[in-house]
């Protein structure tokens, strides 16, 4: 249980295109995940600074916030989320229009994951991408992503983020203290807006 912030919304964990429920009010399973479009996780983060998670959610519920469906908050266990999602250690490389591996120079139209069998992952360009590309304390390119593939489409969309140095694996994150939040990308803190600090631990 994480301590309450400035915005009282202690525990609230933001990853790519979602939010990790850590702390949910009475009769809400734990550990749910409200999968939303990451324009409305960009609302939400605005709307952290003013409203309370379990407000959120109620609204969530209510159908209130647009794009969340009628059925109410899509609500799901980590297990079934994860289960189409693949965890490929690779290293990023640059593709060009044609999808296929180019020197990182002029004309580079994407990025993917190169596994050890040479083998292209695809990645979606998000912030979560841009996040790997140019956080210098990685000091890394030896990533382990998982990946979840985007229908319709041959691009993977990086739910999560990982990276091996010297024969270690990290994990990394930004931490704003004052709040006890946790974000993946680099810039203010959603909910006090403080600059995060950026944090790594080895992986156990
Ligand atoms: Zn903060």
């Amino acid at each position: 249980m994480g301590r309450s912030g400035a915005c009282g919304s202690g525990g609230l964990d933001a990853h790519v295109g979602g939010f990790f429920i850590a702390e949910l009010g009475p009769g809400v399973p734990r550990g749910g995940i409200i999968r939303l479009p990451g324009d409305i996780i960009n609302m939400i983060m605005r709307q952290t600074r003013i409203w309370r998670l379990r407000e959120l959610v109620f609204l969530g519920i209510l159908g209130l916030i647009d794009h969340v469906g009628s059925s109410g908050l899509m609500m799901a266990q980590s297990a079934d989320l994860t289960s189409e999602n693949i965890v490929i250690r690779g290293i990023l490389v640059c593709l060009n229009a044609e999808g296929r591996e180019a020197p990182c120079a002029e004309g580079v139209h994407s990025y993917g994951l190169k596994d050890s069998s040479g083998r292209v992952y695809p990645l979606k360009a998000d912030k979560s991408l841009d996040t790997l590309r140019t956080e210098p304390r990685i000091q890394s390119k030896d990533f382990q992503l998982t990946l979840r593939p985007i229908q319709n489409s041959s691009l993977f969309e990086i739910i999560n983020a990982r990276f091996f140095r010297d024969g270690k694996l990290y994990e990394f994150y930004y931490y704003c203290e004052v709040c006890n939040i946790k974000t993946y990308h680099p810039g203010l803190c959603m909910c006090c807006r403080q600059e995060t600090e950026y944090r790594e631990d080895v992986v156990k």
